[in-house]
Formats: C-alpha cells, structure tokens, sequence
C-alpha cells in the first residue's frame, strides 16, 4: 500500500496497520488529577496501550502511591492546576524532562453539591476556576506547543451536568457545560493544525467523588440509577479505554465531539 494517499490536493498519511490502530506506542500523555479515581485509571489504560504518562495532582504522596502502581512508564509532578503561574514552566518541564507531548487529558476537577440559592460566589468561582479556568489555560500552553508541531489530541472530561438538569450542582454544571463549548471552538480553530479536541462525558462512575456525592444521599443514587438502562454504575477504566480510543490513530477523523460513556444514562427515560 502507498504511504501516502491524495484528499483535496493535501498529501495525508496512509491508514495505520489495523493492528496499531488503537495502539499508543511512544506517546507521551499529560494527565491532570492522575492520581486517584478516573485519572488514575485513564493513566493504567494509556500505560497498557504502550503511552508514557506524567500525572499531576496536589498531593504527593497519592501521586508516589499511584506511579509505583503503573510502573516504569509512568512519572509524577506535583502541581496545582489552579495556580496559572505555574502553567507554562509545568508544561516546559514536561517537553524538556520527557519529550514532546502527544496528549493532554484535562481530568482534575471538583465538584459542589448544595442548593444554588445558597452558593456563595465564591464557591461559585472555585469551582469555574478549577474545572474551567484552569482548563483553558493549560490547554493553551499545550496547543500552542502542538499546533506548532501540527499533531495532537486534547481531552476534556465533562458530565452528565452538561447534558441534563441535575439539581444542587450548579457551579460544577455551568463549568462542564462551559468546557463543552470550548471543545467545539477549539475543535474548530485548530482542525487545520493537526490537533484534535473531544471531551468524555463520564456518566455514573464509582469514585471517590461520586461517593461523595452519593453516599449521603440514597435518592440521588436511585434516581441516577432509574435512568441508567445498562442498570449499574461505571468503573473508572470505563472512560481509560474509552480516552485510549480518542487518543488513538483510530479515532484520527474525530473532533469537537462530547462521547458519553454512561450506560446509557444520557438516554435513559
Ligand atoms: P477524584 O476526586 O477522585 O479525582 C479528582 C482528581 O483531581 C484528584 O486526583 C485530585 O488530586 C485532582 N485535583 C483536584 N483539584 C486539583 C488541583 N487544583 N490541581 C491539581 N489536581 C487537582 O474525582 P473523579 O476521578 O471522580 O473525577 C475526575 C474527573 O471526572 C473530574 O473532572 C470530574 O468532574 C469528572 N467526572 C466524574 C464523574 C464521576 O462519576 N466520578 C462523573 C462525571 C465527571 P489532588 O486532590 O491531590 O490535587
């Protein structure tokens, strides 16, 4: 087969060889709040795809725990993405330690549970400045880098809070929604570069946030599970795999799109 096939005038890059397709062999990962929960395992799935990834977070001895976990692929640096000053060295240590960065997934975030009547607008900002802010700005020192090298993939974890009303929520529901416009947007702007923007939408997934939220709250369990057809939670490999995939060559002609991985939840009547 040709290397190289003709599209429009513009020479583009043969099909990869179907077994490599879903493969990340020799791509660097930098995964926010990798530490625990849902980063964590995006982390182990990407690492057994053949990725090296470094996970951030803010406490050092979860970040310790978590890479003697995922082995020799896997490094750590403490940081605090809330801290926008921090950005650019963190993102210039990385290339410079480890090498160019193929991947970036936007995990960390925190959540608010508590009627909107009385969230302060400082918890307000909180929250927009962590699952949001925060965002931005590390993906645009990334997107600089990869938009120079014309090659990329960013990921954004968002929520079902973006998809439908879920009540006492409402600083946490307006930064995933927020997050969902930016990938569109930024999906746009840098199509023509070679770097792609998607987000995940996580529906029910057992972690140390969800349980928060829930444990307290029988209700609220019951009724996310009422609407989720495939009738249980979800484990936090269930969006790993999923972010290998979007990560991967075999989703090269996909961008701009929110993929719920929610057993249906999204659907659900
Ligand atoms: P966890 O609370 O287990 O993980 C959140 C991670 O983010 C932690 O590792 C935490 O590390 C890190 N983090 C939080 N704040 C910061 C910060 N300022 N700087 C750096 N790291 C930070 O939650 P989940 O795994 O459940 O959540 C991961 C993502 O998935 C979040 O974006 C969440 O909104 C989303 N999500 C989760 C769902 C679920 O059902 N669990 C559903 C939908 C979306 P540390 O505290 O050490 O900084």
């Amino acid at each position: 087969m040709n290397n190289l096939s003709q599209s429009n005038g513009a020479a583009v890059a043969a099909n990869p060889e179907p077994a490599n397709v879903f493969s990340l062999d020799g791509k660097l990962a930098l995964i926010t709040g990798g530490g625990t929960g849902i980063g964590l395992e995006i982390a182990r799935c990407m690492t057994e795809a053949g990725a090296t990834v470094v996970i951030t977070g803010r406490r050092e001895e979860v970040l310790r725990d978590a890479v003697e976990g995922l082995g020799v692929s896997a490094q750590y640096i403490v940081n605090d993405i809330t801290d926008l000053t921090l950005i650019e060295g963190l993102v210039a240590q990385v290339e410079a330690t480890y090498g160019p960065l193929d991947i970036l997934v936007n995990n960390a975030g925190i959540n608010l549970k508590k009627p909107a009547l009385e969230v302060t607008d400082e918890e307000f900002s909180r929250i927009l400045h962590t699952n949001l802010h925060s965002v931005f700005a590390l993906t645009r020192e990334c997107a600089k880098r990869m938009v120079a090298r014309k090659k990329g993939v960013i990921l954004m974890i968002s929520s079902m809070a973006a998809y439908y009303g879920i009540d006492r929520v409402v600083a946490y529901a307006a930064s995933k929604s927020a997050v969902e416009g930016m990938v569109k947007v930024l999906a746009s702007e840098f199509s023509a570069q070679g770097v792609r923007v998607n987000a995940i939408a996580p529906g029910f997934i057992e972690t140390e946030m969800s349980r928060r939220a829930m444990d307290s709250d029988p209700d609220r369990r019951d009724r996310a599970m009422r609407r989720t057809p495939m009738g249980s939670f979800g484990q936090p490999d269930d969006i790993g795999y999923a972010a290998v995939f979007l990560a991967s060559p075999a989703a090269r002609y996909i961008t701009g799109v929110s993929l719920p991985v929610d057993g249906g939840n999204s659907i659900g009547f």
